[in-house]
């Protein structure tokens, strides 16, 4: 190995490196031939670019076609390949001006980064040696290096440095189409969650101190995995049990630390032979097609960051890095914790080969505005740190590396952005007031500590819907008492006199929490959820009413009920408040000086008992989101059919039409939180119907009421209202709005 790390001090080009390279080699396993073919171009030919032993002149000439001969074949599986006698193998390819013909003995093994493939370095000898393990485990060791400081030299380099006609950083443009799960546009530089290690880490300088470190790290590593199946079983789910499982079973597997353990004994540190079996895993099952076969992938490398944590003393759950300040980070997936533990300032957006648009990673982005595309598939095979990125939110496209002109036209995009932004933070602190002097109420919807600065910054008049679930899904554990009271208490005293309306939990359907068991269901979202499991299981409710009550003391406190579908369920789910109510009182506790209690309206059958159900709220709140998929029977969630009908179809206007039409006939408040409340044209029609309060993500507020405040929404209510009759052939009034606003000169 001395000659290796000689070999790793500064050169000047890539190809100088190379030729370094093979000549240490052949000293170092004490070979007659060392070579290095790398992949060039699209077609995946392999390229002679290096070698000591065969002809020089055959230096970027030979070239072996995609999967041709033994090198090919190395390249095509990802594996070594080792021949005592290699011209007796089928798929030898003799290749004349090389002058290979005394070699006999091969020895081949792919140079890996990440899990690409980018050529193989080959090692051959005249006598027919059998290659053993160690030398096996030397060589994989070599390519790893290679891989890395060639790649270093190309970047850092320039043109000069270069192979000719041989790139193998990566320097296409690529665009990776992904899910935009929190809206946003950013640009900025690829960070990568979990780093590759720099070279001067990899190889040890003392290969027994290293044998007991990776000993160490492989204990701590099982401890904490056997403490996650069993010490905590308590609080986890058949899932999540099964993962960790499979978690212990990757820990305990000999194969596995064997693989670790030899590769420390060719001369790495712990930590760099940890990642060399991960990419030698990773190579290798990223050509599985069995989906259950990349899952395991997925476990495997988790288990492998977590070891590299254990062995560099980190908390082996949780880790904490420092970001250039125009961070774009990527990761395959992030849980909340590991999102929360990066410094928010810095991290511009994040994209994810993995994710959902309702997990815990996504609620969060929408809350403190960083832009999330998730399910990228394959991108981290694409980008390497310190790559440019545009991530655009809106769309859920990633331009890597990209071209100037798009640059140009995603800068222009965010300065339009930056400038509206400026336009509606002018009107942050105006009422919105319509044309025909309508007052109309902008409420945020929120459910996190993290969500509270947005009532100041967007001007908001209080929060019409509070997502008290949202505190559940974000934590291991189920939140205590005490914590529920703590969190609902900073969002009254951070809304002052601002009204805030709590929701009781929405559980259930796709909100899953980690700790409590799923009940399969074929229909989640008609299922047994929110207020139907409240009622069934009355204890969690009742808990999080008491934390209401307690944190409502002197104040003005507002509650609804979701999911609520008969006037039964609304009034049994009452009479558990008032129970609480009635506890607070006998223990002497400071009660609220204002109640009401609402319902939200989510189902089409309620809609129907529209006077019912005025007689014992205080409040309607319409869930548009839930309504409509009910009302559509189209799932939301479901990209096949979440769009297929406008919000704005003349029956669905019609319906809310009613819905305010009979609010007001009983003289009870009402109005719609969901995204629909969010979007100006959308918002203006609800406005027309008759609803005066609006609750919408914070991003909604400035658009909303700059089309409100130049709308007469009287004008507008006579315009939609022959297109909404039950006659209407439309299948959608959005272009007629359209039309309206612009001859109002409205802005949308
Ligand atoms: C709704 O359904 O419109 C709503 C606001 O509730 P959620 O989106 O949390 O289901
Ligand atoms: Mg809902």
């Amino acid at each position: 190995m001395a000659a290796i790390r000689k070999a790793m001090e500064g050169t000047e080009s890539v190809q100088e490196r190379l030729d370094d390279f093979v000549a240490a080699i052949s000293t170092s396993i004490k070979v007659d031939v060392a070579s290095i073919y790398l992949i060039r171009g699209n077609n995946n030919d392999l390229e002679l670019s290096a070698t000591q032993g065969l002809k020089k002149s055959a230096v970027h000439n030979t070239r072996l076609n995609h999967g041709e001969g033994l090198v090919g074949h190395v390249a095509l599986t990802a594996k070594p390949l080792s021949l005592a006698d290699a011209a007796s193998h089928p798929l030898f390819s003799y290749r004349k001006e090389t002058g290979e013909d005394p070699f006999k003995s091969f020895l081949g093994v792919p140079i890996l980064r990440g899990g690409r493939v980018l050529g193989v370095l080959v090692v051959q000898s005249r006598e027919a040696r059998e290659f053993n393990e160690d030398d096996n485990e030397e060589l994989l060791t070599i390519a790893m290096l290679l891989a890395q400081i060639i790649i270093e030299d190309e970047r850092t380099g320039g043109k000069k440095a270069a192979l000719k006609g041989i790139t193998l950083a990566q320097t296409k443009p690529e665009t990776i189409r992904g899910k935009a799960f929190a809206d946003g546009l950013a640009s900025g530089q690829a960070m990568l969650h979990i780093v590759p290690l720099s070279p001067s880490e990899r190889l040890s300088k003392d290969i027994e101190a290293e044998e007991a470190r990776l000993e160490d790290g492989v204990k701590i590593l099982r401890a904490s995995v056997d403490s996650m199946v069993s010490g905590e079983a308590a609080s986890l789910n058949r899932a999540s049990k099964e993962i960790y499982e499979t978690y212990r079973m990757f820990a305990y597997d000999r194969r596995w630390v064997g693989r670790l353990r030899e590769a420390v004994h060719s001369g790495l540190t712990a930590e760099a032979a940890v990642e060399r079996v991960r990419n030698e895993n990773r190579a290798r099952l990223m050509k599985a097609r069995d989906p259950y076969l990349r899952a395991r992938l997925h476990d495997l490398e988790d288990l492998a960051n977590r070891l590299i944590r254990a062995l560099s003393g980190e908390n082996i759950t949780a880790g904490q890095k420092v970001l250039p300040n125009d961070a774009i980070l990527f990761a395959r997936d992030l849980g909340p914790a590991e999102l929360l533990d990066y410094d928010r300032k810095s991290l511009r957006a994040i994209v994810l080969e993995e994710g959902a648009a309702s997990s815990h990673t996504a609620i969060i982005c929408r809350a403190i505005g960083i832009p999330l595309v998730g399910r990228a598939d394959g991108i981290l095979d694409f980008i390497e740190s310190g790559d440019p990125v545009l991530v655009d939110g809106e769309s859920g496209i990633v331009n890597i590396r990209p071209l100037e002109t798009q640059v140009h036209g995603f800068q222009l995009r965010m300065r339009i952005r930056g400038e509206v932004n400026k336009a509606f933070e002018a009107i942050k602190d105006r009422p919105a007031i319509t044309q025909d002097e309508r007052h109309i109420s902008l409420q945020l919807n929120a459910g996190l500590v993290m969500d509270l600065p947005q009532l100041d910054q967007s001007g908001a008049d209080g929060i019409g819907l509070f997502r008290t679930e949202f505190q559940f899904m974000v934590s291991n554990f189920m939140p205590k008492l005490k914590e529920q009271t703590d969190l609902y208490r900073q969002a009254l005293d951070k809304a002052g006199e601002r009204p805030v309306t709590f929701r009781t939990l929405d559980l259930g359907g796709d909100k899953i929490l980690p700790y409590m068991d799923p009940v399969p269901e074929q229909n989640p979202a008609i299922g047994w959820r929110a207020i139907r499991i409240a009622l069934d299981r009355p204890g969690l409710m009742r808990y999080q009413l008491r934390a209401l009550v307690a944190a409502g003391a002197g104040k003005y406190l507002r509650i609804m009920f979701p999911m609520v579908t008969t006037v039964d369920e609304f009034t049994a789910a009452k009479a558990l408040f008032r129970k609480e109510l009635e506890r607070a009182s006998k223990f002497g506790a400071d009660l609220p000086i204002k109640i009401e209690i609402g319902v939200m309206l989510e189902t089409p059958a309620l809609a129907w008992s529209i006077n019912a159900i005025c007689d014992h709220a205080d409040f309607v709140s319409v869930g548009a989101n839930d309504l409509l998929q009910f009302f559509f029977a189209a799932d939301r969630d479901n990209v096949r059919v979440a769009d297929r009908y406008d919000p704005l179809h003349p029956a669905a206007v019609s319906m809310l039409k009613d819905i305010a039409d009979g609010c007001r006939r009983n003289d009870i408040p009402v109005s719609v939180c969901g995204e629909l409340a969010g979007r100006p044209i959308e918002a203006m029609v609800l406005v027309a119907l008759g609803y005066n309060t609006l609750s919408m993500p914070a991003i909604g507020i400035g658009p909303v009421k700059s089309a409100l405040l130049a709308l007469n929404a009287e004008k507008l209510a006579a315009y939609i209202k022959p297109l909404i009759s039950r006659d209407s052939r439309l299948s959608s009034i959005r272009q007629a709005v359209h039309k309206f606003c612009l001859e109002e000169g409205i802005p949308v």
